[in-house]
């Protein structure tokens, strides 16, 4: 197939028949026209090649990737995802690279209802943007509602994407069950966004974490004026990752490795069963690994004994 050409890139590739009800204009003309019913959570995110993934990153799980970075950002806040726009810089038109990386998108952006609305598209060094428009509720999730006493729980496991970056660039038939298992949790990050809605109401303070639990819950911390103490044996980590690293270097993942997209939230005590049974009805697992503290910083605590924590994370500068 000749290469396209921009416009018929955006045409045979980023064009959806049926634009959701609320799309009065979707792509193709200068911007899109949409309505809203109330407030709205708006993020963007942007993914670099060679910053935020390998070179040659698969383009079917960098579709999908693009969209979840995006969707977790919103269900940190507990929004319902409505709209995505997407800008692209391409080095090269091709045919396969685009049908699969559209393919990782529209997977995910249809399981979440998400209509694409626009975007732009150029020639440059391959980089993905995604903008995501949800609706927001009254009272949104937010990094400052955390108080002293709250308990901190996380979803999923921890640690096993970042631990996935030791083995991205050997070739995936050389991986062994439990390689394979740490890349696809990098590869195809799962938005809890049916979790952060059950928590509107529920949870005093969210975060999804990208850079890193210590990073993360640091967020919370410091915007909530309190501290955090860690209850290292609580951490949860997956069988892939406890398999292949000793227990300190898995623990190390889990408390300073990012890109798990896993929610991090504080609840009152007495509301610490309401959250487990909302998580347990949709199939997502949540783990008490702690709890806020009026003293400020976060520190680890095993076998009752508290100890500082590297302040490990990702920063970009
Ligand atoms: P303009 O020059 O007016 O900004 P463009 O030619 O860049 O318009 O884009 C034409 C239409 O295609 C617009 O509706 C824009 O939002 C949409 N679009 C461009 N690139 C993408 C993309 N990668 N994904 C989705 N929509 C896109
Ligand atoms: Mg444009």
């Amino acid at each position: 197939m000749a290469a396209p050409g921009e416009f018929e890139i955006i045409e045979r590739y980023f064009t959806q028949s049926l634009p959701a009800q609320s799309v009065r204009v979707g792509i193709g003309d200068d911007a899109a026209i949409v309505s809203a019913d109330g407030p709205l959570a708006i993020a963007v995110d942007m993914l670099v090649e060679g910053r935020h993934f390998p070179v040659g990153f698969a383009p079917d799980a960098l579709g999908f990737r693009a969209l979840a970075v995006n969707l977790s950002d919103l269900a940190a806040v507990g929004a319902r995802p409505l709209w995505a726009t997407l800008a692209l810089s391409l080095p090269a038109s091709d045919p396969a690279w685009l049908d699969a990386f559209a393919g990782g998108f529209f997977r995910l952006a249809n399981q979440h209802g998400v209509a694409l609305i626009g975007g732009d598209t150029t020639r440059g060094p391959l980089t993905v943007t995604v903008g995501i428009f949800g609706a927001a509720a009254a009272t949104p999730l937010l990094r400052s509602g955390g108080r002293a006493g709250d308990r901190i729980f996380v979803s999923g496991t921890l640690g096993d994407a970042s631990a996935a970056l030791e083995h991205l660039a050997t070739p995936p038939a050389q991986h062994s069950d439990e390689a394979a298992a740490l890349c696809a949790r990098f590869a195809w990050p799962q938005p809890r966004v049916a979790l952060g809605q059950a928590l509107i109401g529920v949870a005093r303070a969210a975060i999804d974490i990208s850079d890193g639990l210590v990073a993360d819950l640091g967020h919370i911390c410091r915007q909530s004026g309190v501290g955090a103490i860690v209850e290292l044996d609580a951490l949860p980590l997956s069988p892939a990752l406890t398999a292949l690293y000793p227990a300190g270097r898995a623990e190390a993942f889990a408390l300073g490795g990012g890109d798990d997209y896993e929610l991090c939230f504080t609840v009152p005590p007495a509301a610490a069963d309401e959250v487990r049974r909302a998580a347990e009805a949709l199939g997502i697992a949540v783990s008490d690994i702690g709890e806020l503290t009026a003293a400020p910083g976060i520190r680890g605590r095993r076998d009752g004994r508290t100890e500082p924590l590297p302040a490990a994370g990702f920063t970009h500068f």
